[in-house]
């Protein structure tokens, strides 16, 4: 237990600590199926591809079919909508009327990466390079000289969906963006860690022979546009329309001796992605109906259609209530305001390598389950969603009930930065809402941090708020 029934004192205790032969079975288990779905997915389309596949084989029926058919949709049903490949939604309708509220999961697929610019390819000094314009908050000096892969789509002009993946198998290239070499760096070591590598300094290198046509006047350029037109039928022109996005090249691997830790590009936040998607998919039986929210862009301000402010929940959730002949404007306005909702998003972890910028006795540990956020925000919680304590309070009586071992944080010493989430948003309607979900070590950079028995203990939490809540 994290409380001691006999104890006046709070104390926030290993997970570890409780777990029986059996459980750490588990714990090893669900890292596995995590580290598997890491490395197959690092963008929000690739994301969303796997979960719909996966929901489809567990019975969930696309919504549009359920529109298009004029079929009816009752308690026990499974029910998905996908908003454009990027964002999906999984409902499983509950016993009780929709208007009792609804017990939602959100969270986000999109993570900080370098996209290619609209006309990305060039040749400078008989080199072809891609320019790249960052995606969400990055530290730029941590995404040189490491092995990158390219991940995403090109759309061509009939409306084709060219898929590409470079990188990532064990016989394919990598790419990568280079630095100056410490013997030549005696001025870029004098900037300011923010100026050393700049934005338009992250242009990737993709190749170096010329063409054999002489008389061109770009050869390692020609040479490209070659191989793209050979491998994959697309000319210059195609990467107007497309979605390429430069990530981490490898798999997810365990991380530590002791095999306690996943290191993985993009825990922000497939982590709880992940985690609210197994949960959604081991629900039996539930009272109220259990919704499991994917969105993109958050890394971005959860702006555009596919972001968290476009009304593509709101009307999903009209849709569904029309489907089961229970739909009005007024009904809506009482199924969203009555609902509850976890914001599962990350937090940062206690790193003794940078004490100063945490409060000790107000940040999360690794292996101490998972995080609920009061607030975030910056200067003066600004911006954030301040949970109120009647809902904190129902959580950790059901946590507590359940042995799920959970802590508390801010995101870091107060006026030392700052944050947000999808929570605010969805507070709109007037719903209880909390920011809630693991803690990482290296948050946003290209190789993230997480311990097993957190990713654990949320998978459990995210159960218990669905069926208890
Ligand atoms: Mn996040
Ligand atoms: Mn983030």
């Amino acid at each position: 237990m994290t409380e001691k029934n006999n104890s006046l004192e709070k104390k926030y205790e290993f997970a570890w600590d409780k777990y029986t032969k059996k459980d750490l079975v588990e714990v090893s288990a669900l890292s596995e199926r995590y580290k598997e779905f890491m490395s197959k997915c690092k963008t929000e389309r690739e994301c969303v591809t796997e979960f719909v596949t996966r929901a489809e084989k567990s019975g969930y029926k696309d919504l549009n079919d359920i529109i298009k058919g004029n079929l009816r949709v009752k308690p026990g049903d499974k029910v998905y909508a996908n908003n454009k490949g990027k964002a999906v939604v999984m409902f499983h309708i509950g016993k009780e009327s929709m208007d009792k509220g609804l017990n939602i999961l959100g969270a986000h697929v999109d993570s900080p990466r370098l996209d290619l610019k609209q006309n990305p390819l060039y040749e400078d000094s008989d080199l072809a390079l891609f320019k790249t314009h960052y995606y969400g908050g990055i530290k730029k000096y941590q995404w040189v000289t490491i092995p990158l892969a390219i991940h995403g789509v090109v759309v061509k002009k009939d409306g084709t969906v060219v898929n590409i993946v470079i990188g990532e198998d064990d016989n394919d290239p990598v790419l990568g963006i280079s630095d100056i070499l410490v013997h030549l760096a005696a001025d870029q070591l004098e900037k300011k860690v923010a100026k050393a590598i700049e934005g338009e300094d992250l242009n990737l290198l993709i190749g170096s022979i010329p063409t054999s046509d002489q008389k061109s006047k770009n050869r390692v350029k020609t040479n490209m546009l070659n191989i793209f037109n050979e491998k994959y039928g697309i000319t210059e022109e195609d990467f107007v329309s497309a979605e390429l996005e430069v990530v981490p090249a490898g798999k997810a691997r365990d991380y530590g001796i002791d095999r306690s830790l996943v290191m993985a590009y993009g825990q922000d936040d497939r982590v709880c992605s992940y985690t609210s998607f197994e949960a959604m998919l081991k629900l039996e039986k539930v009272d109220k109906t259990c919704i499991t929210l994917l969105v993109d862009k958050e890394e971005i301000g959860s702006v555009g259609a596919t972001g968290m402010h476009s009304k593509f929940f709101e009307n999903t959730v009209a849709e569904v209530m029309n489907a089961i002949g229970d739909y009005s404007e007024l009904k809506l306005r009482r199924v969203l305001s009555n609902s509850q909702m976890l914001s599962s998003d990350v937090s940062a972890a206690f790193d003794p390598n940078y004490p100063n910028v945490m409060e000790k006795r107000n940040t999360a540990y690794f292996g101490k389950g998972i995080v609920l956020n009061k607030y975030t925000g910056a200067r003066g919680k600004n911006g954030c969603n301040d949970a109120n304590p009647e809902f904190i309070a129902k959580l950790r009586g059901i946590f507590n009930s359940e042995n799920i071992t959970w802590q508390t944080s801010e995101l870091g010493k107060v006026d030392q930065g700052g944050g947000g989430t999808i929570a605010y948003i969805l507070a709109e309607y007037g719903m209880e809402v909390i920011d809630c979900g693991v803690a990482l070590q290296n948050m946003h950079s290209p190789w993230e941090i997480a311990s097993k028995a957190d990713i654990y203990e949320t998978l459990r939490a995210y159960s218990a708020f669905l069926t208890k809540a």
